[in-house]
């Protein structure tokens, strides 16, 4: 028997999204099901522990669309969204927040642009509701800050939800970096990309899974993934300070000649001491970073372990 061709596939990330999981489903069915073509929704569990996992069997044994991936642990967004990639069969794979903040409606859109025979169609927040200034504040701020230092003009306020066509999806699962970001790597891949606005609703139930901390991490994987800058700066500063001090030593040498007493004392000397101590450190820390990553992909474990794959 030939094996059923799918046009679409969505993959949702899950991480405790007991409230959501339900109505994910039933409005991923509905506008699919408006389509009349071919589709399933890939439910990737990501180490769960609020009973979302037995939720997503049961979805998955009411409705063949239903492909459940689960996760032997909490793997992250970002590697939950690669087990997506990695399972998807479809021509067109679309990747969605499980809290309905991108609604499933935008999907039919989406595919129009696909359709028009753009290869990466992303999603744009014009709008977002429900989220706190904080939010908004420090997510503008680290869209514009990666847009501004990374070589990779990874668009403005788009996330993850975006469909991407089977040629843009077979490229990035040759991507195997441990450290990830989605959004910079299908901007990196280049192809034919357009970006589509839409209104970011607020979450259906349950609360945020990003943290300040997680967010904060997630920004320094943007970072370090597509861009050196950050290693770059400690050179700047070394030419910098180091241009000072030549340019004072004849400075100190002539007021010193001339009696001034200006440059002289402990306190002087501290402070030079300190603020020099401590840019080095800062260097070290950046360097840190990068080698640690380094170390990371060194090792070449598995980026995600699983627990239960789709059956067929
Ligand atoms: N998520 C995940 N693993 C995590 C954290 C989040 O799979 O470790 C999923 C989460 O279930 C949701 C999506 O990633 O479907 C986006 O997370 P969330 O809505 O909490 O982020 P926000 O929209 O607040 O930025
Ligand atoms: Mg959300």
């Amino acid at each position: 028997m030939k094996p059923m061709a799918f046009t679409y596939s969505i993959v949702a990330p899950i991480y405790n999204e007991m409230g959501n999981i339900a109505e994910l489903h039933r409005r991923v069915s509905a506008v699919m099901e408006s389509s009349d073509e071919g589709w399933e929704l890939l439910l990737v569990d990501d180490g769960s522990t609020d009973g979302s996992t037995e939720r997503i069997r049961e979805l998955a044994e009411a409705d063949e669309h239903v492909r459940p991936i689960i996760f032997a642990r909490n793997f992250g967004h970002q590697i939950a969204i690669t087990a997506g990639w990695d399972y998807a069969r479809g021509d067109a794979v679309v990747i969605i927040d499980a809290d309905l903040q991108d609604p499933p409606e935008i999907i039919l859109e989406l595919a129009k642009k696909w359709k028009e025979g753009y290869e990466v169609v992303y999603a744009v927040r014009a709008e977002r509701e429900g989220e706190s200034w904080f939010k908004k504040f420090t997510a503008a701020v680290f869209y514009r800050l990666i847009y501004m230092i990374t070589d990779v003009k990874i668009p403005l306020d788009t996330g993850d939800f975006r469909l991407m066509d089977r040629k843009v999806v077979d490229v990035l699962k040759t991507m195997r970096e441990r450290h990830r970001f989605p959004r910079g790597m299908s901007a990196w891949v280049g192809f034919k990309q357009i970006g589509v606005e839409y209104k970011r609703a607020a979450r259906h139930a349950g609360v945020t899974k990003y943290p300040f901390k997680k967010m904060l991490r997630l920004a320094l994987n943007a970072i370090t993934s597509f861009s050196y800058f950050p290693l770059q700066v400690a050179t700047y500063f070394g030419f910098f300070s180091a241009g000072l001090a030549i340019l004072a030593i004849p400075v100190v040498a002539i007021l010193r000649m001339r009696g001034s007493e200006f440059f002289g004392g402990q306190a002087t000397t501290l402070i030079s001491v300190l603020f020099l101590g401590g840019v080095q450190l800062i260097s070290l820390g950046i360097l840190g970073e990068y080698i640690g990553r380094l170390y990371d992909e060194a090792k070449g474990r598995p980026l995600y372990i699983v627990r239960e794959a789709p059956e067929d």
